[in-house]
């Protein structure tokens, strides 16, 4: 029997054309495939409309009712979806995260899965049903609504493909497949045919939004392979799999931007153990993901601590940095919105030195100055300023000979 989770983005189902559209394809898929479960985000941009409607009321909405109002735009897409498929004379039904028992902690707004349960998801699919489930939304043990963090439907549809023990995950969005750049930045950038698990884990944590990182350290645990296509055409798009599984490993294989990044400095904070630990063990407990981090030399006693955050967090950070400002005897803090991160990604960079000599030098030719810099075995970052962001991914891309 041939199961296939299928994800459709808020690009994919903006209006009720492309829902229309959505419907035909998963008809389509049914012929061909016994099971099909569809996973759907929220109509276009609704779910910043609803963050927009919030901060109109609230600088720092309690996160337990960010979550109840977000929920609500993929259960307007996941009914829509239904009807649009029993329209089409294909017996569907629309699911919530609860009604497929979506487990998660109690991390409002970035909460992680626990357990899925499918229990009915299992039983419609035996009637012969397309299950259409709303993504990005989870429920406690306690029974209250939680969100996956931005871009979470990806994450559902990879969780619901491990349950269900899929065949693969598809997810169908707004480009052809992942690119070694940000298309809407490079134009020049192309489509990868394939992609290991690892490479796209770094890809996605350093900003290329094509899946949420979750979702693709989901699929590496569990081995769900990952097909990432145009919901606009049927081309083959990018297929995200084992690095056992792939053949060429290019040296470097992307590079990615985060334009969404805030960078906070903590001033003059006393330089003695244990304030590194205070100071991110604060920003931990209230669920803040600090990225790079940078600890400047200590001029008598007393040092400067850099760190980015996400800028939907900032908010937060700056309530925790305040308290954490005056615990320490820090003398203040600064918020920094104004960076860029651009990172250089490929499997190949663990045996081939001299990738970071050549991203530095790229940005020295361009003029562009490096504020922070931070690596892992298969990729480097580099913090600079905004306005420097693109003309540095572009650089790099044609560098790198992308
Ligand atoms: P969806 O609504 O389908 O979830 P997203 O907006 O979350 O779509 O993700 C798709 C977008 O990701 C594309 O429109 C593209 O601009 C962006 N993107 C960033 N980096 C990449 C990349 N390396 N490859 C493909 N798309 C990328
Ligand atoms: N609608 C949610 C968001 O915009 C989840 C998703 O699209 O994956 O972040
Ligand atoms: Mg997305």
């Amino acid at each position: 029997m041939s199961l296939v989770v299928q994800k459709f983005g808020g690009s994919s189902v903006a209006d009720v054309e492309k829902i229309k559209n959505v419907a035909r394809r998963v008809v389509d898929s049914k012929k061909r495939i016994d099971h099909v479960v569809v996973v759907v985000s929220a109509l276009g941009d609704t779910t910043d409309e609803l963050v927009g409607l919030a901060a109109q009321i609230s600088k720092l909405p309690p996160e337990r009712e960010m979550d109840m109002l977000l929920s609500t735009g993929e259960q307007v897409s996941m009914a829509l979806l239904a009807m649009a498929l029993n329209e089409l004379g294909q017996d569907a039904i629309s699911m919530t995260g609860q009604q497929v028992e979506m487990l998660t902690d109690t991390g409002h707004t970035k909460a992680k899965i626990r357990h899925v349960g499918a229990e009915r998801v299992i039983q419609e699919l035996r009637k012969g049903r397309v299950v259409v489930v709303a993504g990005f939304q989870g429920v406690t043990s306690e029974g209250e609504i939680t969100t996956l963090g931005r871009g979470g439907s990806d994450t559902t549809a990879v969780a619901l493909a491990a349950a269900l023990h899929a065949d693969y995950c598809e997810i169908y969005t707004d480009v052809d497949g992942v690119f070694t750049a940000d298309p809407r930045v490079v134009p020049e950038a192309h489509k990868l045919e394939q992609v290991s698990y690892t490479e796209m884990l770094e890809m996605a944590a350093t900003g290329a939004r094509v899946l949420q990182s979750r979702s693709v350290e989901y699929a590496r645990n569990y081995n769900v392979p990952l097909h990432v296509r145009s919901s606009f055409n049927v081309g083959e798009g990018t297929w995200v799999k084992s690095e056992d599984d792939i053949m060429e490993k290019a040296i470097v294989s992307a590079v990615t931007h985060d334009f969404d990044e805030a960078k906070v400095t903590i001033v003059g904070v006393p330089d003695k153990p244990g304030v590194a630990a205070s100071l991110f063990g604060g920003l931990a407990d209230s669920n803040i993901n600090v990225d790079m981090i940078i600890q400047n030399v200590s001029e008598q006693a007393r040092t400067d601590i850099s760190f980015t955050v996400s800028q939907d967090d900032i908010e937060k950070v700056r309530q925790v940095t305040e308290e954490i400002v005056s615990a320490l005897g820090a003398e203040g803090s600064n918020f920094d919105d104004n960076i860029a991160k651009i990172s250089v990604v490929g499997a190949g960079m663990r045996t081939h030195p001299g990738i970071a000599a050549g991203m530095f030098k790229t940005l020295a030719e361009n003029d562009i100055n490096i504020e922070m810099i931070s690596t892992s075995p298969i990729k480097i970052s580099c913090v600079v300023r905004r306005d420097d962001g693109e003309k540095a991914v572009k650089a790099l891309h044609d560098h790198f000979g992308l």
